[in-house]
């Protein structure tokens, strides 16, 4: 990944799951291999905490502390996070209006940490027939006019499908956004969770040379 492009590698060590039943994630286990990993491949890291009182084990063993669609409004969790100097990967809540995303910004900046990034990962849906959620690309260049703050798309949770990853993910840079979180796996029918969403490394290598031409053609290498 990192020879295809990447910058920041994340991995789910305390995993949102809507079940109950499903893989959970393998918690610190998990988080040791995310820290081994970022250090052995020299990317930066990022995973998800889900609890106000897991902050301090996260930011032992990532660089970036992810606060996930389901908990964008949890106001002790985003302000806990905002007491640290760790950078603050933000998801939008699938029914979320913008401005809702970035008063629950404000509280993890309010707190005096200014690294807060952004992430758009499609909202509620009209239609689930054939994408998990709905990607708002217009919330790029409305946040860009109201806010500071980067902007990164999630087109994996988003579409819920690879098939539909790569468009997205094209259409993203073209409209301005400053980063994308594209889930891999090496086997997606072996993925203990999101498989069907997830790129095979060379789809996601050959991905990476198609954004790097829109995104020097839109002057933003
Ligand atoms: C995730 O990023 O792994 C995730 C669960 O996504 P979301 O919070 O956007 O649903
Ligand atoms: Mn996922």
């Amino acid at each position: 990944m990192k020879d295809a492009g990447a910058r920041i590698l994340r991995g789910g060590a305390f995993k949102p799951r809507t079940s109950p039943y499903s893989f959970q994630g393998l918690g610190i286990e998990g988080l040791k291999i995310l820290k081994e990993v970022g250090e052995e491949t020299g990317l930066a890291t990022v995973t998800e905490v889900m609890d106000q009182h897991d902050v301090e084990a996260i930011m032992e063993h990532a660089d970036i502390l992810q606060i996930g669609a389901r908990n964008m409004q949890n106001f002790p969790l985003l302000v806990a996070a905002g007491k640290t100097r760790h950078p603050v990967l933000l998801k939008r809540g699938p029914s979320a209006t913008i401005d809702e995303f970035l008063l629950s910004a404000e509280y993890v900046l309010s707190q005096g940490n200014p690294d807060v990034i952004l992430c758009e990962r499609g909202v509620h849906p009209l239609d689930r027939t054939y994408t998990r959620n709905t990607l708002d690309l217009s919330a790029i260049p409305v946040i860009k006019e109201i806010s500071h703050l980067p902007v990164v798309i999630d087109p994996s949770h988003a579409t819920g499908s690879w098939k539909y990853v790569p468009a997205m993910s094209r259409a993203a840079v073209a409209a301005g956004a400053d980063g994308l979180l594209i889930e891999v796996h090496p086997d997606p029918k072996q993925a203990l969770c999101d498989g069907p969403q997830a790129l095979k490394p060379e789809v996601f290598a050959r991905l990476m040379a198609d954004i790097r031409r829109i995104a020097e053609a839109i002057g933003r290498v």
